[in-house]
């Protein structure tokens, strides 16, 4: 699967090299976002000491809603709630779908049970890797609990079990990559307006899960810790959450309108990050690579993180880009590379690859 992905980038690259004038027939259209305001009515979400969730969510979200609306002509902005009413997780997926939505954004407030945590997180659709952001699905997930006949709507899936789960496991995500670049970009706007940085995240979101476009899924803050509730429920702290998303989304929309333009920006410097070509020389063999770096962002090739190394290949895997090195169709010469690099990358570890596919 990772190696497939990979060539898919190479295409891409290759229809973008030969095609430098080649318009999308989509490129009059306007770009439509969705922006989804966690839980409303009988649902408050999360409950703090002297404000709910659900609040939170819907002022933040008209806000950047406003923003948007305001500063870009050829931008449709959808909510899946404008008022405080209660809306199926399947249904506010069902909106974004049927705008065939750009973009789709949830907005939420986190909490936990103990303790106090300050910061913000940002959600993409995938497999949880922590048992803490598996925790964070559960409870959005658990929004269904409220719906009618939710059996029967989500295929017997229990928000509460870890075993539900696994039916992210084994999910395709084509948007993964820009649906984590926005991400990153609304991270940053947080840093911006001096928020804790939590981190671009995965997890199993239900609400995530059904849309066929880029999304993500935003935690504004504990409502748990008091001065995290005072900062969101207060209009200033508000107007600058939705500031931070509004930021990320300008920098998102830039990218995407030079993309239409058939000029992708980053074509160049894709090219050079991706310096090795998966190689068919090796059909039907096991070829040995090392992996030395794993990012939940696609590095850039002289990122610090790869240490100046040269001809790093990558493939993605779970929502993570995961960094190569060396590549062997001998145990012995693999071994010998990763004995080399252990300087650099103390955890590298060698992992075998058949005709594209990772294998064990
Ligand atoms: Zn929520």
């Amino acid at each position: 699967m990772a190696v497939k992905e990979l060539l898919c980038v190479h295409m891409l690259i290759v229809l973008f090299l030969f095609f430098p004038a080649q318009r999308s027939a989509g490129q009059d259209k306007v770009f439509t976002v969705v922006i989804d305001p966690g839980h409303g009515g009988k649902d408050p979400g999360a409950v703090g000491a002297t404000a709910k969730e659900k609040d939170i969510n819907l002022a933040v979200s008209l806000k950047l809603g406003k923003l948007i609306g305001d500063s870009y002509g050829d931008v449709k902005v959808v909510y899946t709630r404008d008022r405080d009413r209660f809306i199926d997780l399947n249904e506010r997926a069902n909106i974004a779908n049927k705008y065939k939505a750009d973009l789709f954004i949830s907005i939420h407030t986190n909490a936990v049970a103990k303790g106090s945590v300050r910061g913000t997180e940002t959600y993409t659709l995938g497999l949880a890797r922590t048992e803490e952001n598996l925790r964070v699905a559960m409870m959005e997930n658990s929004a269904i609990l409220l719906e009618d006949d939710y059996m029967q709507k989500y295929e017997g899936f229990d928000p509460k079990s870890s075993e539900s789960y696994i039916i992210f496991e084994f999910m395709q995500n084509k948007h993964m990559e820009q649906s984590i670049s926005f991400a990153s970009e609304i991270q940053k706007g947080f840093v911006a307006c001096k928020r804790v940085d939590r981190g671009v995240r995965q997890a199993g979101f239900l609400v995530l899960r059904k849309t066929s476009m880029p999304s993500v899924l935003i935690e504004l803050g504990y409502i748990s810790t008091p001065a995290e509730e005072q900062y969101m429920k207060s209009a200033q702290g508000q107007n600058q959450l939705a500031k931070a998303i509004y930021d990320a989304f300008v920098k998102y929309k830039r990218e995407y309108d030079r993309k239409q333009g058939g000029l992708p920006a980053d074509a160049a410097t894709s090219r050079k990050e991706i310096t090795e070509t998966p190689s068919t020389a090796h059909a039907g063999q096991v070829v040995y690579k090392v992996q030395i770096v794993a990012s939940n962002k696609k590095l850039a090739s002289n990122a610090k993180e790869l240490k100046g190394y040269k001809n790093v290949d990558f493939y993605v895997e779970n929502g993570m880009y995961k960094y190569t090195y060396g590549e062997s169709t001998s145990m012995e010469e693999i071994r010998t590379i990763r004995r080399n690099l252990i300087k650099d990358f103390k955890d590298a570890f060698i992992i075998s690859f058949k005709d594209g596919k990772k294998v064990k």
